[in-house]
């Protein structure tokens, strides 16, 4: 483990690099600013290590400009409704930062968060854990929540993500990661394959929010059942597909909620071979092709970011479940322990 300055906040306080290396060779560097993974470095087939993720050089990257790369994303993943919801027979308002809704806990959310941050080693890998106390009313949430995040590296080549949260009022909790992965380490991601471990998935409205049903992705764009390359229909006429600009779409997991950790998706990059196997806990998996990337941000080693040149797998429950009573509750309970569990798991796949 390496830690070195990373940045300054403008408030003065200073923000570190965590960087783990594994017995493979193997680099994973994480900032305790929002727990950002500003890189991971896998192999190839042919041995080479590649940095997988998108992100910056240094965190004035992070501060100015990133669409939540690497993040850990908090209170809420993904968009509430008009940034409103009834608990408990109350209206809770939120901040609004995307058009009229809420969209990753608002315009401070996790991501934006200094966390406490203290390096581990253990039998299976080191890594580093990472805390973060959002205050009673953070971006209109009700209650003090505290936030755990425990990130595991194994020699296995596994990124364990771990979550745990308790709070001292009722409130929604829905975390996640929001890597954006490209298993070539440039180039767009179209060509990559991907399997999602689902049968249905959550269409939206024309800004993005569930309607409420869970349709079967059977003779739809959306059905990853088996491992089909990302770019094959992404330009099909598709109602679903025109509203998001492409895929930007919850899909509901085999299990459901308060399932075991089972596989959630697979990712083979063909040309390099490396492969990425998604594992949760969660009911749900956020399947976002980097639609909003347009070239106008320009990241690690002055690399551009051009459209849809990176992926997002972000486990979670179904976006706008605070509003969604036929989807599983998201509100967590003084007394009660919040727990997601998600694995990243990289090897290599021979040429067929
Ligand atoms: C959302 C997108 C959003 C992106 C970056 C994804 O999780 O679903 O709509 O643009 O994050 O903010």
């Amino acid at each position: 483990m390496k830690q070195t300055p990373f940045g300054t906040m403008p408030d003065g306080t200073a923000v570190d690099l965590f960087t783990f290396d594994n017995t493979n060779g193997s680099r994973l560097a994480v900032t305790n600013y929002g727990g950002i993974i500003t890189s991971l470095l896998v192999r190839d087939r042919a041995g080479n290590l590649g940095d997988v993720v998108l992100g910056f050089d240094s965190l004035t990257g992070y501060l100015e400009r990133s669409p939540y790369f690497g993040a850990i994303v908090g209170r809420y993943a993904n968009r509430i409704s008009e940034g409103r919801f009834a608990l408990d027979g109350a209206t809770y308002r939120l901040e609004r930062n995307d058009g009229p809704h809420h969209l990753h806990g608002g315009i401070r959310g996790f991501d934006k968060a200094v966390w406490a941050a203290e390096p581990f080693e253990n039998a299976r890998g080191r890594g580093l854990v990472l805390r973060h106390v959002s205050p009673d009313g953070d971006e209109g949430y009700l209650g003090t929540l505290t936030a755990e995040v425990r990130y595991l590296f194994t020699d296995a080549d596994e990124l364990v993500v771990e979550y745990e949260a308790t709070t001292d009022a009722p409130t929604p909790v829905n975390l996640t990661q929001h890597s954006y992965f490209n298993l070539a380490g440039g180039g767009d991601i179209l060509g990559h394959e991907l399997m999602l471990a689902a049968d249905a998935f959550t269409p939206v409205d024309s800004t993005l929010i569930p309607t409420g049903e869970f349709a079967p992705v059977a003779g739809t764009p959306f059905d990853f059942r088996v491992l089909t390359p990302i770019g094959a229909r992404i330009g099909a006429r598709d109602r679903q597909l025109e509203y998001a600009g492409g895929y930007d779409h919850t899909f509901v997991l085999r299990g459901g909620p308060g399932a075991a950790l089972r596989q959630a998706a697979q990712v083979v990059e063909p040309s390099t071979g490396r492969t990425l196997d998604v594992s949760t806990t969660e009911p749900g998996l956020h399947f976002y092709s980097g639609n909003f990337l347009d070239g106008t941000v320009t990241g690690k080693g002055g690399r551009v970011y051009h459209h849809r040149t990176g992926f997002s797998l972000e486990t979670q429950h179904y976006p706008d479940s605070p509003n969604q009573p036929q989807f599983p509750s998201t509100i967590l309970r003084p007394g009660e322990r919040y727990l997601s569990r998600t694995v990243f798991a990289f090897s290599v796949t021979s040429p067929v």
